[in-house]
């Protein structure tokens, strides 16, 4: 008889399988319907030795101490700050918007303060901040709008940015210094030999089971447990009674190239020019030394693996339903992206799948201020 059963080995569940064995002494088996561990942060060598992110690049950033000092336990670290470029008007200028996107782009000399009256020359103040479109053009106008971020979102979510969720594009800060990191995270590091590495090693407790190529629906009536933790789809649980939750996907299409290096940076976003929203250079994020080098190009589809839930209010009204028959089914924890539709980062996800631990360990009351990743549902904690 199996303590848990938890399904889906992506950080929702690993983390989980990991905290439960080790420190409550509980017997797990975590399955996958994937041929691997690690979910979306898979990670593997190609056929020409380098290694790659299967799912799209993923960055570690967070702010949380205590995640950051969890996942210590499971692995190295290399410093990397991420840094992107927007392939805008014919060059490759900074994004997130900054002081040498816009003296680039228009050939300007603005200093920091001048560059503060050009955005207040340009913005376009909005009362009611409520789209992705008022967020960007109510600090940096149209143009800059159409320039950088109209187009990609169109592309990334088949809808316009007017019809979309102020939260998509308000992740994205502007800046009227040089600093161009991507993000400003207090940690900002790469596991060392990888997420996969790094999954084996958080699940190589004796008390932990892993089962792969397996939907949990195939056997969960023949496979004695007491609890479940699910870390799939909500709506995939309750077999889409109230209909489909919406995604977008991605089609990735890896290359290997015959050159030492492809691109400046790890990422480049191409806003209007290609259908594919983004090209990533795997070796910026590795520090992989290697004579070739593997790119990977994103072409945002409706179908596929579900990635990103849709914000819209429509969505996360249909998504309450969902969460209502979860909070009525006794002996499930629903934790993670895709049982809570929402867009969490993998540190997120972490501190999420740590409070749940510490609600099922009997001491969850007091959750760390670090740790406010919520919206999780669970029962009987
Ligand atoms: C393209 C892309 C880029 C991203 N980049 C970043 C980034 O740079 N930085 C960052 O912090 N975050 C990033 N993220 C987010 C990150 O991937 C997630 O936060 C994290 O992987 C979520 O972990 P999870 O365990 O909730 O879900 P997942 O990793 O999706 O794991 C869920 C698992 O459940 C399994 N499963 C589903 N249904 C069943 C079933 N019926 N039976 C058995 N198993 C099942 C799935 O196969 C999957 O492996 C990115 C996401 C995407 C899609």
């Amino acid at each position: 008889m199996f303590d848990y059963l938890i399904v889906g080995a992506g950080f929702a569940g690993s983390v989980l399988a990991e905290r439960l064995a080790s420190q409550l002494g509980k017997k797990i088996l975590i399955i996958d319907t994937r041929s691997h561990i690690g979910g979306n942060a898979y990670d593997c060598y190609n056929e020409a030795g380098i290694l790659i992110h299967r799912y799209g690049p993923h960055i570690f950033h967070t702010n949380s101490r205590e995640v950051f000092e969890y996942l210590s336990q499971f692995t190295q670290w290399r410093s990397y700050e991420h840094r992107v470029l927007a392939s805008v008007d014919g060059q490759l200028v900074p994004i997130p918007i900054n002081l040498d996107t816009i003296n680039r782009l228009y050939g300007l000399s603005l200093t920091s303060f001048q560059l503060e009256e050009f955005f207040a020359s340009v913005a376009e103040p909005k009362e009611r901040i409520s789209t992705s479109e008022d967020v960007v053009v109510n600090k940096v106008g149209r143009e800059l709008y159409e320039k950088f971020f109209r187009n990609y979102t169109r592309k990334q979510w088949d809808i316009d940015p007017s019809e979309l969720d102020r939260s998509v594009t308000a992740r994205v800060p502007t800046r009227t210094n040089r600093d161009n990191r991507y993000f400003t995270d207090t940690y900002q590091a790469m596991p060392l030999h990888g997420y996969t590495r790094m999954f084996e090693n958080m699940l190589s407790h004796p008390n932990i089971k892993i089962m792969l190529q397996t939907d949990y629906r195939d056997i969960v009536g023949t496979i004695p447990y007491r609890e479940m933790i699910y870390t799939g789809p909500i709506d995939l649980f309750f077999d889409y009674r109230y209909g489909k939750l919406p995604y977008r996907s991605l089609e990735f299409q890896h290359e290997t190239v015959n050159t030492p290096v492809h691109q400046p940076v790890a990422v480049v976003n191409y806003p209007n020019e290609h259908l594919y929203t983004r090209v990533t250079e795997f070796k910026y994020l590795t520090g992989q030394e290697h004579p070739k080098t593997s790119i990977v190009y994103e072409y945002p589809r409706a179908d596929g693996d579900p990635y990103y839930p849709v914000p819209r209010p429509e969505n996360t009204a249909l998504y309450k339903k969902y969460q209502a028959l979860a909070d009525a089914t006794s002996g499930v924890h629903f934790v993670g992206r895709l049982a809570t539709y929402k867009y969490y980062n993998m540190d997120q996800v972490v501190a999420q799948a740590l409070t749940i631990y510490k609600k099922l360990k009997g001491t969850g009351n007091r959750q760390s201020p670090e740790l406010s990743a919520t919206g999780y549902a669970s029962r009987r904690l």
